[in-house]
């Protein structure tokens, strides 16, 4: 497949210089992006400033219309757009089109959720005097996105930003860009007008200065690493850009003496090992309490040897590659340094690499601490680290020590311990006994170092306008 820029309604490629993309199950190549810099991201932002005086103007009912053509198509070829997404990214070809339809459901609900964009009108104190407040389209919008999930979080960006009346200009990851490409063909295909929606493949740092520093960009929205994240704050500070940041996570995992023990560990199945481990809200660590933490550790040992590693293409597999070598030597070094701190392995502990692939079993840790590294940092990868505590307060503690706060998790069937545990984490987003508690009617997003606003539900929508106090005096 090869892949173009989508500028101003038109497919295209400014240089010879391209970025190949490669399957990481196989280590070959999928197909071609242009490596685009400066030239490229002015071009786009240019033309989606050209059209959003238009587009603004449109009804929420046009917008729907359009976003809900999309959504059926993105839907029709959802198993096209999955394997290209299995093929450029490793997961499961099941979790590939789920992502797909996950995509989807974002479409759907802000094409219904940008009809309720209210204002409202406030009693004056004074007489004569009317306050109106509206909200209206922040503008021009740049988002740059991760390899994770490279459907879901453009979809999840780009549905209410167009929903709102704003114009979009996208940067996929280089590692999986043509998914995006794919999904940009769709939207064309649905039929938004030229320079509503733009594609920009390449540099993400040349790309990313154009981003923070062109004066007609109003927001930008960015998926990915804390520290990618802080540099892009950095760079807004000279134009004072809006800024939503969903950053990186260490999400914990709590087990109570009273949960339902399938229940959980179905639920850290769910929240470990999809993706192979690596999203931003996987259990990176589990606080399992004492009493139980031998039967439960067992549970979840039979429960990971069921699990099949492989090419995400092949029937029945359910753990991908992981992304690259960088994400195989972090999780390699996290169990490592785990064992040499006196970790014992259930299962797992090892991986394969074979033609630049890479591949590490899903992994059962007993006996873990908090000066593991797998404790402390995002492992991205399959390993689940089990580390036991006495009382909820301790485990309350331990869960809140870390500078994220994107999601947490836990199991009991207690009404007040688990009012407890959900009121004093502090994460934005709290599972209890639901290890996928991720969905587009609900704000994601996190606290701390975790980032800045939500994504999806109301506050995604309203991440995209801006509020005009209007002051009438009679
Ligand atoms: P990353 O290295 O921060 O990259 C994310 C995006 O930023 C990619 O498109 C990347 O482009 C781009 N980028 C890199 N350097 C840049 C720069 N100097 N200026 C502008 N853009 C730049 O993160 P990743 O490794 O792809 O993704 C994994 C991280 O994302 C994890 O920390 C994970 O927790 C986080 N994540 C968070 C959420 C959430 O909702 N909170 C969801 C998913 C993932 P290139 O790929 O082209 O280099």
């Amino acid at each position: 497949m090869e892949g173009k820029h989508y500028i101003n309604g038109e497919w295209t490629i400014y240089g010879d210089e391209v970025i190949q993309v490669m399957n990481p199950a196989t280590g070959e190549q999928v197909g071609t992006v242009p490596n685009g810099g400066e030239a490229e991201a002015t071009a786009a932002i240019e033309a989606a400033a050209a059209a959003f005086p238009s587009w603004s103007k449109t009804t929420v009912y046009e917008r729907a219309d359009l976003l809900m053509k999309w959504h059926d198509l993105l839907l029709e070829h959802k198993e096209e757009v999955g394997e290209i997404l299995t093929k450029e990214m490793g997961k499961p070809l099941a979790e590939a089109i789920g992502e797909i339809e996950y995509s989807a459901s974002f479409i759907s609900w802000f094409a219904e959720e940008g009809k309720r964009l209210y204002g409202r009108t406030i009693p004056a104190s004074k007489e004569g005097k009317r306050i109106q407040i509206n909200k209206q389209p922040v503008g021009v919008v740049v988002s740059i996105t991760p390899w994770n999930f490279p459907a879901a979080m453009m979809a999840r960006k780009m549905a209410p930003a167009l929903a709102a009346g704003c114009t979009f200009v996208a940067k996929p990851a280089k590692l999986t860009p043509l998914t995006a490409v794919r999904i940009y063909e769709l939207a064309e295909e649905a039929g938004f007008p030229k320079g509503v929606i733009n594609l920009v493949t390449g540099s993400a740092s040349k790309i990313g200065k154009v981003f923070t520093s062109h004066p007609d960009v109003r927001k930008l929205t960015f998926t990915g690493s804390t520290e990618i994240g802080k540099e892009l704050m950095k760079q807004s500070s000279e134009t004072m850009i809006n800024l939503s940041l969903e950053l990186g996570g260490h999400a914990p995992i709590i087990v109570l003496d009273d949960a339902d023990l399938e229940l959980a560990v179905e639920g850290v199945m769910a929240s470990k090992f999809r993706n192979a481990g690596q999203t931003c809200v996987c259990g990176n660590r589990i606080y399992v309490q004492s009493n139980i933490v031998d039967k439960f550790s067992k549970m979840l040992q039979e429960a990971t040897a069921k699990l099949k590693v492989g090419n995400g293409l092949e029937e029945g597999v359910t753990i991908g590659p992981l992304v690259d070598k960088d994400g195989y030597e972090k999780v390699e070094k996290h169990v490592q340094d785990a064992v040499s701190k006196g970790a014992k392995v259930l299962i797992g502990g090892d991986g394969k690499t074979e033609n630049e692939a890479y591949f590490y079993n899903p992994t059962v840790l007993v006996n873990a601490n908090s000066d593991m590294l797998v404790m402390n940092e995002e492992t991205f990868g399959p390993v689940a680290p089990i580390m036991s505590f006495e009382k909820d307060e301790e485990a309350v503690k331990l869960a809140n020590d870390t500078r994220f706060g994107l999601a947490a998790y836990f199991f009991t069937d207690s009404m007040s311990r688990g009012t407890y545990l959900a009121e004093n984490l502090d994460y934005g987003i709290v599972g209890w006994n639901d290890g996928s508690p991720s969905t587009a009617q609900a704000p994601f997003g996190g606290m701390k170092e975790s980032g800045i606003g939500r994504e999806g539900g109301q506050e995604g929508l309203e991440a995209f306008v801006e509020t005009k106090y209007i002051s009438i005096k009679l």
